[in-house]
Order: C-alpha cells, then sequence, then structure tokens
C-alpha cells in the first residue's frame, strides 16, 4: 500500500525526522490560509498523488509550457494561483502513464533553500536478506539514470538486523554523501530515525529523494516516498487510515475484498489462473504467442465457486479485456469448482468476449462436463500451449 508525500512526511516527523512545515490542502479555497500559516517568503505547491516525477510532470489540460506538478510560489498570492490551476487537473509524469492522474489534494510547504540534492532510500535487499540503505550524492534527479550510466555513483549499506544501524554503517553513509559539520550530525540522528519507521511500520519502500543539505547547512527530507508491506497492515490500524483508494485501481480493490492476488496490467488478454507460478507461466506464453497479458491473477488454492466468479467478474469489467484464458490445475483446487464459478459468472454478466478455459487435474471430467452443458460458446483446450494459441488466435480473429 502506498501513501501520499505529506502522509510521509508527517509520520517520519513523528519520528523525530526534520521535515519541513506543511499543510495540506483538498480545495483552493484553503489554499490561502493554509500558506498564511507558513513562515514564508518561499511557499511549494506540491501535488499530492501516487506517482514521482511530479515536478517534471505536465497537466493535461494546461498548455505545454505551464508549470508542473510541483510549483514554487513567493508570496502567498501566487501559492493561491498555482492551487487555482493544479487541483482537479491531471497530472502526467513518467510514472502515472499517458493517462496520468488526477490531483484531488495538494500540499503547501514552506520552502527551503537547497545547497545540495541527495538520494536516500531504505528497501528489503533479498540477496542478502537484510534492510539496506541506497544512497547517492546525485540527488533530485531520475535514480535510475544514474543507475544506468554511473553505478558507481549509488552506494548501498545493508543493516545487520540485530545490530541496527551501527556507527561503522554511519560513516559509510556520511562519506558516501559527502556530508560534513552539521548536515552529517543531522544525519548521524536521521539514518537510525529512518531504519526504525522503517521497521516497525513494516515499510517495503522508503525513498527520499532528494533529501538536502540546505544552505544553512542542516538537511531536511524533500520529498518522501513510503509504501507499505500490504501483508503486515493488519497490525498497523493507523496505517491502513491513511489508504486513499481514489489513487489505487477499482479492480485492485474489489479483488483485495475477495482477498484475489489481482494485479491490472496493460494488455488485452484477462487471466485467471490458480497458484503464482502457473499464472506467470501463463503471462509469459501469452507473451511469446505475441500478446500481453491485461491482469496477474491468482484466485489460490482454496476458491470456492463465489470467489472464482468474483475473479471472473473483475477480469471481465476490465474494457481492455478482448479475450479471457482461464488455466487451471486442480490439486487442492478442484476443476468443477471453477466451472461452477465461471459458468455462475458469465449467466451474471454475460460473456462479451471469447473464452478459452484449460483445465487439468482434480475432478477435470466433470469441470469438462459442466461447461460443456452450459451451452456457453467456451473453448476448450487441451493443454497451455494449446490454450495460449487459441486465446491469441480468437483475438486476431
Ligand atoms: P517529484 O518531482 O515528484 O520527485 O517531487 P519533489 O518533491 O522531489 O520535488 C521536485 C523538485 O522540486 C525537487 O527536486 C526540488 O528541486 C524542487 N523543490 C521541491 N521543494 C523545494 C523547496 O522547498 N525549495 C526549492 N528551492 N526547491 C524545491
Ligand atoms: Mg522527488
Amino acid at each position: 500500500m502506498n501513501i501520499h508525500e505529506y502522509q510521509a512526511k508527517a509520520l517520519l516527523k513523528s519520528y523525530g525526522a526534520p521535515v519541513a512545515e506543511g499543510v495540506a490542502i483538498f480545495t483552493a479555497d484553503e489554499a490561502e490560509a493554509a500558506a498564511k500559516s507558513l513562515p514564508g517568503p518561499l511557499y511549494v505547491v506540491k501535488s499530492q498523488i501516487h506517482a514521482g516525477g511530479r515536478g517534471k510532470g505536465k497537466f493535461k489540460e494546461l498548455s505545454a509550457d505551464a508549470k508542473g506538478g510541483v510549483r514554487l510560489a513567493f508570496s502567498v498570492d501566487e501559492a493561491k494561483a498555482h492551487a487555482k490551476e493544479m487541483l482537479g487537473n491531471t497530472l502526467v509524469t513518467a510514472q502515472t502513464g499517458a493517462a496520468g492522474k488526477q490531483v484531488n489534494r495538494l500540499y503547501i510547504e514552506d520552502g527551503a533553500d537547497i545547497e545540495r540534492e541527495l538520494y536516500l532510500s531504505l528497501l528489503v535487499d533479498r540477496s542478502v536478506g537484510q534492510v539496506a540503505f541506497v544512497v547517492s550524492t546525485e540527488g533530485g534527479m531520475d535514480i535510475e539514470a544514474v543507475a544506468h550510466d554511473t553505478p558507481e555513483k549509488i552506494v548501498n549499506v545493508a543493516i545487520n538486523p540485530e545490530a541496527g544501524v551501527t556507527a561503522a554503517d554511519l560513516s559509510k553513509l556520511t562519506s558516501a554523501l559527502k556530508l560534513e559539520g552539521e548536515a552529517k550530525a543531522d544525519a548521524e540522528k536521521l539514518f537510525p530515525i529512518l531504519y526504525k519507521a522503517f521497521v516497525e511500520k513494516d515499510m517495503s519502500l522508503l525513498e527520499i529523494n532528494p533529501l538536502i543539505v540546505m544552505k544553512n547547512g542542516r538537511m531536511r527530507v524533500l520529498d518522501a516516498k513510503v509504501s507499505f508491506d500490504g501483508n503486515a497492515l493488519f497490525r498497523h490500524d493507523d496505517i491502513k487510515a491513511l489508504r486513499d483508494e481514489t489513487e489505487e485501481d477499482a479492480k485492485e480493490i474489489e479483488a483485495s475484498k475477495w482477498d484475489l492476488a489481482y494485479v491490472a496490467l496493460d494488455g488485452n488478454i484477462g487471466c485467471m489462473v490458480n497458484g503464482a507460478g502457473l499464472a506467470m507461466a501463463t503471462m509469459d506464453i501469452i507473451k511469446l504467442y505475441g500478446k500481453e497479458p491485461a491482469n496477474f491473477c491468482d484466485v489460490g488454492g482454496g476458491a470456492g465457486k463465489e470467489k472464482v466468479a468474483a475473479a471472473f467478474k473483475i477480469i471481465t469489467a476490465d474494457p481492455k479485456v478482448e479475450g479471457i484464458l482461464v488455466n487451471i490445475f486442480g490439486g487442492i483446487m478442484k476443476c468443477d469448482v471453477i466451472a461452477e464459478g465461471v459458468v455462475a459468472a458469465v449467466q451474471e454478466v454475460g460473456l462479451k468476449v471469447p473464452l478459452v478455459v484449460r483445465l487439468e487435474g482434480t475432478n477435470v471430467e466433470l469441470g469438462k462436463k459442466i461447461l460443456n452443458e452450459s451451452g456457453l460458446a467456451i473453448t476448450a483446450a487441451d493443454d497451455l500451449d494449446d490454450a495460449a494459441k487459441k486465446i491469441v488466435a480468437a483475438i486476431n480473429g
């Protein structure tokens, strides 16, 4: 689960991280009071969407030379004018996709005088099984480009979970970031705080880009992107309360209600599969035959008829879907249960696109019989390869 920048900053502030004063607003009317409550004279008006690259982003509704999704303002009136222009409009950034995201919240922040922009993130480094800091002196810009062009400028420091952030770790980090004086002292306080927040709140990613050294020599968290491990949310009611469903894919929200492992993708073949490995193999083979999957969907081992029907409905509700491939290996899951779920869902919502079903395993004959006797236009497939070929052929007409 992701949260907004202003929420992430409030959370980090509660742990003692240096964060600017700021106010989140939902309507342009609130902009004046928000800006007036800040010290000034520099204000930053920041679009709150669950995507990065806002500064360089463009608003769809505004002219091409209009400013982006993060704007500096030098007076309360200017902050107000920016807020009015940004709220309700659609921001397109390198991370939103071409459709962009509507800006429904703004964060008005006290502006900083920046000396240097650094990069810092914390993530779970699977190769060492530890939480690791990733830092670079090249902050503020596209870190993927830095990693690609100048990988030596990115430093990785994994943290031993028993020891926590040690003096040796801090020394590696502050020297990698070339920090000195007060900024170094600030960093030595900040980094253990970030690690503590990451572990306590079960984050999966904490990215601060940029982490800045200000003209006055002090550090500040200027941007913050935080993702949480969905499997640990049950023990963080405070984090769950920060969820903004308008930022999430409606199909994924519905899927999570049914405890379905569903991820919306860009292609046009809807997939319903049992088992994550088989689901990935199914997506691979669709690509092998030249098409793209519209989703990843693992209905799991113990799904009942209702859950299967719910999954099928979520898949068919996606307007991009031009064909559906159901691929089930009945082990724990029984083929007849899948067949009943598919038939029930099709009877309820209809079937406007070709459907290819490959069933194998427990109760396969019974499952096939249910499908055959349903009177629905379902194409049966013998195996995975056959199924992929058939659905691709059906779409290609
Ligand atoms: P992103 O574009 O979505 O990553 O949004 P950021 O919060 O990282 O802001 C983008 C850029 O705006 C930063 O890299 C800074 O260069 C600039 N910026 C943001 N806040 C301030 C500020 O307080 N003062 C100044 N001078 N620039 C800022
Ligand atoms: Mg940023």
